[in-house]
């Protein structure tokens, strides 16, 4: 059996002795990315060898090019060894709650917050599976509005659907015999229909039966049979139940742990609590998918970390 197809590390004991050395993580990260066997980034060939004189790196032997078993992935050109790496994802994948930059750099005893916050804010970027499968079958979808904190600002906590200032969220859970699956969470500019439709034909499969209040912008979305149902000012939670319930369990998560989201990369911070939420019953196994995702996400240089747009 595979390193990548064994069982997940199910305690810290255990996560400990199997990946204690750097040899063990960088194995376990070649199979993630390399199932089939070595394939050159550069060629596409598969002949290659292990060298000496560089750690964890393959020369291609058809064009000579060599690539580290990190290179071009979300720990490119780290300085952190691998163990550090392993660690953090294994902490931040299986936290119930997830896991600050500050609480990061005090369990992992790492000498700045700023390596702690890069760690985190890149295996962040490791959360979101290009290749997920829409959401389908019945879908809740609704919008709400988050209080964001700036640096300086007191917490703001807007009113209304207005976007003036404020940071906006669509999400949608996937609902099967009355039980939350899976969600889906996107930063909208407002709540018109072009923003409303944009992310319900990116979060839903065709056909998916969405159900939703009576705001106008889920009208007429193409290919999807939507229900909308006419709710009281008071009775959101209950005709919505699990959006209503996504909603408020983000925000309490966003005061929880990073006491209070920020505008700054905040499709990020969705992209964790929806990590998280979505493997809520095989926290363990979301380590794998994490650095699995990690090993074929592209690099993030700290420049685009902190762009706001990105
Ligand atoms: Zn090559």
């Amino acid at each position: 059996m595979s390193v990548s197809e064994g069982r997940f590390p199910k305690s810290l004991i255990e996560f400990q002795g199997r990946f204690a050395t750097e040899s063990e993580c960088a194995e376990y990260l070649f199979e993630r990315r390399w199932p089939e066997g070595f394939v050159c980034p550069g060629c596409g060939d598969g002949r290659a060898w292990l060298l000496k004189t560089k750690a964890f790196t393959y020369e291609c032997a058809a064009c000579g090019r060599q690539t580290s078993v990190t290179a071009g992935t979300i720990m490119h050109g780290s300085k952190l060894p691998l163990t550090t790496w392993f660690w953090a994802a294994f902490l931040m994948a299986t936290h119930s709650n997830g896991i600050s930059a500050l609480q990061l750099q005090s369990q992992l005893g790492l000498g700045c917050y700023r390596t702690a916050w890069m760690l985190c804010a890149k295996l962040r970027r490791a959360m979101v599976n290009s290749e997920r499968e829409p959401l389908s079958g019945v879908v809740e979808a609704d919008e709400t509005i988050i209080p964001f904190r700036a640096k300086e600002d007191p917490i703001v906590v807007p009113a209304g659907r207005s976007g003036v200032g404020k940071m906006l969220v669509a999400g949608a859970v996937e609902v099967d015999g009355g039980s939350p699956r899976r969600a889906r969470l996107k930063v909208i500019e407002g709540f018109g229909k072009d923003e409303i439709h944009a992310f319900v034909l990116g979060a839903v499969a065709p056909n998916t039966r969405l159900v939703t209040d009576d705001w106008p912008s889920y009208n007429d979305i193409p290919d999807i049979k939507h229900k909308a149902i006419t709710v009281g000012p008071m009775a959101a939670h209950i005709v919505l139940p699990w959006t209503h319930r996504l909603f408020s369990n983000l925000k309490r998560w966003g005061l929880g742990v990073y006491h209070g989201l920020r505008r700054t990369n905040l499709q990020h911070y969705l992209d964790e609590f929806v990590f998280r939420f979505n493997r809520r019953r095989t926290r363990h196994a979301a380590f794998n998918t994490l650095l699995g995702i990690a090993a074929r996400t592209a690099p993030a240089p700290y420049h685009v970390l902190i762009c706001k747009t990105a």
